[in-house]
């Protein structure tokens, strides 16, 4: 089982690495890329996982092809999930100036749940785990990932700006 690292970790507050895109149809990131795909797949309440939380300082996060099932609903097991999408290198391009105070949590910073304030809307531009250019527009929860996880590339953790953090339910 490929371990998901706990805040105090020192990795989880670095600033991680560009994957140089030739690299990223070789053994060594596609290996990276399916631990994380393990590494998310394993925790019930995980929508997406970024690099530096199974200890691999790299610019890449993961998010899981379950949010895009219609009918899914958090923590439960999705119906007809989407493959995962792979992010490398991502930047965010557009952030709406409409932002919104969300609730959420993280697979490093268990069992703590806040309200972060973010945009509402977001574009990303990065490498798919092809080593494709692509852009891809978000709103939603796709938008709040987006920003959260490109947090972790720079080693901010959610905490770092949440409001009314407490503990909150950790599945099995
Ligand atoms: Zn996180």
């Amino acid at each position: 089982m490929v371990e998901i690292v706990q805040n105090g970790h020192p990795v989880l507050r670095e600033t991680a690495q560009e994957v140089a895109p030739e690299e990223i149809t070789g053994e060594k990131i596609q290996k990276v890329i399916s631990d994380m795909k393990s590494a998310l797949a394993s925790q019930k309440d995980g929508v997406a996982i970024a690099a530096p939380q199974i200890a691999v300082p790299l610019r890449i996060f993961v998010v899981a092809g379950k949010i895009f099932d219609p009918v899914w609903e958090e923590g439960q097991e999705p119906e007809n999930p989407e493959p995962d999408m792979v992010f490398i290198n991502p930047v965010i391009t557009k952030r709406s100036k409409t932002k919104k105070w969300m609730h959420e949590g993280c697979l490093s910073v268990r069992p703590l749940w806040g309200e972060v304030r973010r945009s509402t809307n977001a574009t990303l531009e990065a490498y798919n785990e092809k080593g494709e250019k692509i852009t891809r527009g978000a709103g939603g929860l796709l938008a709040h990932i987006f920003q959260h996880e490109v947090d972790h590339l720079d080693g901010v953790l959610f905490i770092d700006n949440a409001r009314n953090v407490e503990e909150g339910p950790v599945p099995e």
